[in-house]
């Protein structure tokens, strides 16, 4: 339920709605916006007396919320959501761009990458140190000798650092290190996970799973909200088709469809899509165009030595160019770098 408050609503009489509703056994979250106060009443809306609420003198209108996820809804918070990380902006009209290795492998290749893509103009780095790899016979990254590598990198560059955070065992270690922490494809239903990264006050971004849906994706990010964490960045790193030469192919209008759905930043991830650095630039130059907030990127240092995704990753040479055609598409969408 989106209780939509009227100029005559104050902090006390927030107070006494906020009172009312919980004593009802549902959960209140207001929404803040530069034009309006809404607050939304999470739970079983039948208990509610909506009459009364209606009759309310600084309550302006009361409105079911129609989709199934509440918080991450547009209905709920109809502005864009802006996140802010160290002086970082992602969402509205800023353009994100997230760079870095697939996986920090020693100190010299992360601070060699970072450097470079700092220089080239990235925004945040990325960086694994705990990799979900499909044979366990691969590289499993480095673990909290990684992160430890990774924060280096930031104290060096300056920029804000994210990584993945696969164990619910993990989160508080992970926080402890990273700016923004980040769910990958195969953890997107790891309902444990999504609660446990919704009780830290770190930004988490969210990739979907590469078979499921876009309602099981926002459900997701509700998961992460509704433990408190309103801070979801939702990446779209694309879904499993029939042509194997694609991947996981960034369905062309979806990124566009979710931020029509949601509030929250949409990312789009080129590398782990397509797994082809032929792909990179083009998948990215559409994601921006159709409205994506930024990318998140594969970038190494030696891609040929590289001890996953070598195929994906973009050299630095190659991420410079590639950030000069970002700028041109941002620009020309309305998106500052
Ligand atoms: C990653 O970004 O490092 C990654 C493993 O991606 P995904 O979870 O989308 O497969
Ligand atoms: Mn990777």
């Amino acid at each position: 339920m989106i209780i939509v408050l009227g100029k005559k609503a104050d902090d006390k009489a927030i107070e006494e709605l906020t009172e009312e509703i919980e004593n009802k056994g549902l959960k209140v979250f207001i929404s803040r916006g530069e034009q309006k106060i809404i607050v939304g009443a999470m739970g079983d809306e039948r208990l509610l007396n909506i009459d009364h609420l209606k009759a309310l003198p600084f309550v302006e209108k009361v409105m079911p919320i129609t989709a199934l996820y509440k918080l991450a809804s547009r209905e709920f918070h109809p502005e864009d959501t802006i996140i802010k990380v160290n002086g970082c902006e992602i969402g509205g009209d800023n353009l994100t761009i997230i760079a870095g290795p697939c996986a920090i492998e020693s100190e010299k290749q992360m601070l060699e990458t970072a450097h470079a893509v700092k220089d080239a103009g990235a925004s945040i780095l990325r960086g694994s140190a705990f990799k979900p790899r499909t044979s366990p016979y691969d590289f499993q990254g480095l673990a909290e000798e990684g992160l430890k590598i990774l924060k280096k990198a930031k104290e060096e560059t300056g920029l804000p650092i994210e990584t993945e955070v696969m164990d619910t065992r993990h989160v508080e270690l992970v926080a402890k290190y990273v700016d923004i922490l980040r769910v990958g494809a195969r953890n997107m239903q790891n309902f444990d996970l999504l609660k446990e990264v919704g009780r830290t006050n770190k930004p988490v971004i969210l990739k979907n799973g590469v078979a499921s849906t876009m309602k099981e994706f926002l459900m997701a990010a509700e998961y992460i909200m509704s433990e408190g964490n309103e801070n979801v960045i939702l990446c779209n790193r694309g879904i499993r088709c029939y042509e194997p030469e694609l991947r996981f192919p960034i369905l062309s209008g979806l990124t566009n469809l979710i931020k029509q759905k949601t509030h929250l930043p949409v990312i789009v991830d080129p590398s782990h899509s397509t797994g082809n650095k032929s792909l990179v630039v083009p998948v990215s130059k559409a994601a921006i165009a159709e409205g994506a907030d930024g990318i998140i990127v594969e970038v190494h240092n030696c891609p040929e030595e590289a001890k996953c995704d070598a195929a994906q990753q973009l050299t630095p040479p190659e991420f410079r160019e590639m950030m000069v055609e970002l700028r041109k598409i941002g620009e020309a969408v309305g998106k500052k770098l």
